[in-house]
This record gives C-alpha cells, structure tokens and sequence, in this order.
C-alpha cells in the first residue's frame, strides 16, 4: 500500500533527525503534490500504526497537499491550475504547459522544548 510505504519512509526521516536533535519530536509537516497525492487519514493511520512505541509515537502529522502548477506560454507566468478552470490566472490564457508536480516533502519537525 502507497501510504504505509510513505508512511515507513516519513518515520525513519523522523526518527534520524530526532537522534540527531536529542529531542521528543511533537509535530512533523509534510507536502505532496497532486499527482502522488496520499489519503491523508489513511496515512495518518499507518504512520500511528508504525510510530507505536518509537519516539515518534506522540508525533502529530501535518500533510499539505500542493496543486499542480502550469507555466503560460503567452505571458510565462506559473501559477496554480485550477482543474475546474485550467487558464492562466495573469492573462487568462489556456495555452500553457503543465510542470512537474510537487515531490513529496517532509518540510519541518517540530521538537518539544524544555
Ligand atoms: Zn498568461
């Protein structure tokens, strides 16, 4: 399954930097993209599921996910794609080219502070 596997992933991130930092992580945010996106309770879940009886056990996970973004040919501005309304929010032009989506991130730890 794609999220136990993200999840794994996450955990052993978490705990090398958590050797690293001597402290009790708290909280850990995270960042997909569309395409890759994960089911954030599904994900949620395992990563409880595998924190249990780690130090990241009291870890609360935060998953943003990131639209995927399109360059405009016209006016060559980036700008978020809106699946309902896919055009460029400068200039309103629908000629543009997708760019890679989002990696999947884990953007910051938080630890607990005495
Ligand atoms: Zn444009």
């Amino acid at each position: 399954m794609h999220e136990t596997m993200v999840a794994e992933g996450l955990l052993s991130a978490i705990i090398k930097e958590t050797e690293k930092q001597n402290a009790k992580p708290v909280r850990a945010k995270m960042t997909c993209g569309t395409l890759n996106a994960v089911n954030d309770e599904v994900l949620k879940f395992a990563f409880e599921a595998i924190a249990k009886g780690t130090q990241c056990e009291s870890v609360e996970l935060e998953i943003e996910h990131k639209p995927i973004q399109g360059k405009c040919r016209k006016c060559e501005k980036c700008f978020d794609i809106e699946f309902s309304l896919p055009k460029c929010s400068a200039c309103g032009s629908e000629d543009f080219e997708l760019l890679p989506d989002q990696p999947m991130l884990l953007e910051e730890i938080e630890f607990e502070t005495e």
